[in-house]
């Protein structure tokens, strides 16, 4: 597994503001993309390409194209929040969806939603999972991703805690993560630390 962690200013700038208990949901929504705009940006430096013919307004030139078929799948709710950039940037992109809820107690993840694109097999998955806490839920959609027969498979995360990196990488050796924060620890509720607290929270203002 190869771990990236976004070392770059405006990554750091973005998530300080996101981890500030007086940011508001608004502007935790608009710096959410943003982040996932780098990670995306980060994430698809490995992405195939093709040669495409093009004329600009003075001359012929091949230019290139990418020219792999992407899934997203945002892990909900938070997951949600990364959604648009990833529309926005990869148009042709397909959309599946995984529900999982974390038990507060047991902070123990239980899938309540899965609904993937058919024919996957091949494909390169991007999951849009805001923060890898414990790695449960991260390993829950990874397995869901990989049983569907997709062959890539890149875990986005805003915020991640040493433990579920640890997690994932004792479990999914060849996976690919790409962080913008590696934070330093988990507390006794299995939150991160420093964090920013419930992403969905803060996302939705609930
Ligand atoms: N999920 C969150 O939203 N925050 C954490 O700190 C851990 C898991």
């Amino acid at each position: 597994m190869s771990i990236h962690i976004l070392e770059h200013p405006l990554a750091s700038h973005f998530v300080t503001h996101l981890r500030d208990e007086n940011t508001k949901p608004s502007l935790f929504r608009s710096l959410c993309k943003r982040v996932t705009t780098l990670l995306a940006i980060e994430a698809s430096r490995n992405l195939n390409t093709a040669p495409k013919d093009i004329k600009t307004p003075l001359e012929n030139m091949t230019g290139s194209v990418i020219s792999e078929t992407l899934i997203a799948v945002p892990v909900l709710r938070a997951g949600l929040g990364m959604l648009d950039p990833i529309v926005e940037m990869f148009p042709d992109v397909s959309v599946g969806y995984i529900g999982l809820a974390r038990d507060e107690e047991t902070a123990i993840a239980t899938s309540y939603y899965a609904k993937l694109p058919p024919n996957l097999a091949g494909l390169t998955a991007f999951i849009l999972d805001p923060m890898l806490a414990t790695g449960g839920s991260a390993a829950h959609a990874v397995s869901l991703i990989a049983d569907a027969g997709v062959t890539t498979i890149k875990m986005l995360c805003i915020v991640a805690a040493p433990e579920g990196v640890q997690y994932l990488q004792s479990i999914y050796p060849t996976l690919d993560i790409y962080i913008a924060a590696l934070d330093r620890e988990l507390n006794e509720k299995k939150y991160i630390l420093p964090g920013l607290g419930d992403f969905g929270d803060r996302l939705y203002g609930t």
